[in-house]
């Protein structure tokens, strides 16, 4: 089920016979699983862009008025949970930078762990940057940074960030699709069909369910560490660390927390449909640990999947036991105390006739704080289950994520609270004791890895603390660009990056 946070969403298109500011509003609409803080869209008519971009869901943030500001040839757009920089307006995507190099709007999912290093390395005064992310300094290293031309600045890039970039950016006649090059988050082209008046163009996409929603054909994931230039010449690509630059596949490091939890299931992810992944996951977690039980769930929506493949493989029946609410996502009205602790009976409603009397073999996708299972368990108690049987399609995370993806931090794991006293192993009874399950179990990381069928590598920093790239501190800080380093204080407000 849906707990915690999620990460960026990004979006381009390149259409100038079409509406790319509504294209990119149906676009991110189709990302908002990756980020409900913030939404935005920047569109350039070939001579200026122009940005529009508001706090919360992409419905609440858009309306005809502020899609209608937006004429262009190309646009880009991007919706955000904040990985670093906290939920500030002056923080929303794409940003826009206007630097001795000209105009940029950039989107941008990851992040990139050195980037206060980065920062002073660029010699740019505190002053000159108007937003506490992570993201403007790329988008300065594009406006402002060293090298005879684009190509030049895209390759300093790509050796001097270390983390996770996906990016989309705009410039006045030309949209790039950029991705880091170990290929940490995803990122596909797709085509648009002509029409008989014309039309047509090319779409980037975090995801390729929006590519389906827009009726465009995915054409292939964006390379690790590759540059694809899109404007009227058509299609180009280049590799700024030059072609595979000693890399092989198995160095790829796409998450594999995307394929387990956070990609919609049906996107496709490096060829495999994240359906059919978790679907296997399931089957796998049957295999690895199976149980006595009458029925078969799944916590809705995210987890579905992989019950599905659980009661197939177990030939235990998947019924439908808890109703999601689709409706509560992002709120701006706070709950209560009382109805905070009762988050989860806000989300869900269990099916008391379905689960009175059973043996309850329940699937999620993941435990992260603990602070959800407890409750979903008590939930399925009380509406009559007789015995609960837990089972997680996600190894025990253990690490926090130093790349767009807000695990919350070590102390706050779980897992990472109840190793053995060998200090390798998680203590999976204690955290069954801890949940209140009969029976708790994971999926182990071979099994996980083995369901996504990919000969490439992943990251899989959260389960194991082993991190693709050097120097990774322990504890991140998301608001580390925001404290002034004399006094340790936020900043006062930001301004707006609005043109
Ligand atoms: P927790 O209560 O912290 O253990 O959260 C676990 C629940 O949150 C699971 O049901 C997951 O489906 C969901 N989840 C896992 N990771 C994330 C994340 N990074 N953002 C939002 N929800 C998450």
């Amino acid at each position: 089920m849906d707990g915690l946070s999620e990460k960026c969403g990004v979006f381009g298109v390149y259409a100038p016979e079409e509406d790319v500011a509504r294209l990119t509003f149906f676009g991110i609409y189709s990302l908002q699983h990756r980020g409900q803080e913030s939404a935005g869209i920047a569109a350039s008519d070939g001579r200026q862009i122009r940005i529009e971009a508001g706090m919360g869901l992409v419905s609440q943030a858009f309306d005809e008025q502020r899609l209608g500001a937006l004429p262009g040839i190309a646009a880009i757009g991007h919706t955000r949970y904040s990985t670093t920089g906290s939920t500030l307006a002056c923080n929303t995507q794409p940003l826009l930078v206007n630097g001795v190099h000209g105009e940029y709007a950039l989107a941008h999912n990851g992040n990139v762990v050195n980037a206060k290093e980065l920062k002073s390395s660029l010699g740019l005064e505190d002053h000159f940057f108007e937003t506490t992310t992570d993201s403007e300094v790329l988008a300065r290293i594009l406006s402002d940074g060293p090298g005879r031309d684009l190509n030049d600045r895209f390759a300093y890039m790509m050796t001097k960030a270390n983390g996770a970039y996906s990016l989309a950016v705009l410039t006045n006649d030309a949209l790039y699709a950029v991705r880091d090059p170990l290929g940490i988050r995803p990122l596909c082209i797709g085509k648009l069909p002509s029409r008989d008046n014309g039309g047509g163009g090319w779409v980037v996409s975090s995801e390729s369910c929006a590519l389906d929603h827009l009726g465009a054909t995915v054409i292939r994931d964006v390379s690790p560490g590759e540059v694809v230039k899109i404007d009227a010449g058509g299609i180009s690509s280049f590799f700024p660390l030059g072609q595979n630059s000693g890399r092989t596949d198995k160095d790829e490091k796409l998450c594999l927390f995307e394929f387990i939890y956070f990609a919609r299931p049906d996107s496709v992810l490096s060829g495999s449909l994240l359906h059919e992944v978790r679907r296997r996951m399931g089957v796998r977690l049957a295999q690895e640990h199976p149980a006595e039980a009458d029925i078969v769930i799944g916590v809705p929506d995210s987890a579905t999947p992989a019950a599905i493949g659980y009661a197939e493989e177990s030939g235990i029946p998947y019924v439908e036991a808890l109703v999601k609410n689709r409706y509560v996502g992002r709120t701006f009205i706070k709950p209560d105390q009382r109805l905070r602790e009762r988050d989860v009976e806000l989300k869900l409603n269990p099916l008391k006739h379905v689960l009175e009397g059973k043996r309850v073999l329940v699937v999620d996708d993941s435990i992260v704080r603990g602070t959800t299972t407890p409750r979903v368990i008590r939930m399925l108690r009380e509406a009559g289950a007789k015995e609960i049987h837990m089972r997680i399609s996600a190894p025990p995370i253990t690490h926090p994520c130093p790349y767009g993806t807000d695990m919350a931090t070590r102390g706050e794991l779980i897992a990472a609270q109840n190793f053995q006293p060998d200090g390798r192993t998680v203590d999976v009874d204690a955290i069954e004791n801890h949940v209140g399950a009969d029976s708790l179990r994971y999926i182990s990381l071979e099994g996980a890895s083995w369901a996504t069928r990919r000969g490439a590598g992943h990251c899989a920093g959260c389960f194991t603390g082993k991190y693709p790239s050097e120097g990774i501190p322990l504890q991140l800080d998301k608001f580390e660009l925001e404290t002034d380093d004399e006094t340790g204080s936020m900043p006062s407000i930001l301004p707006l990056i609005r043109s």
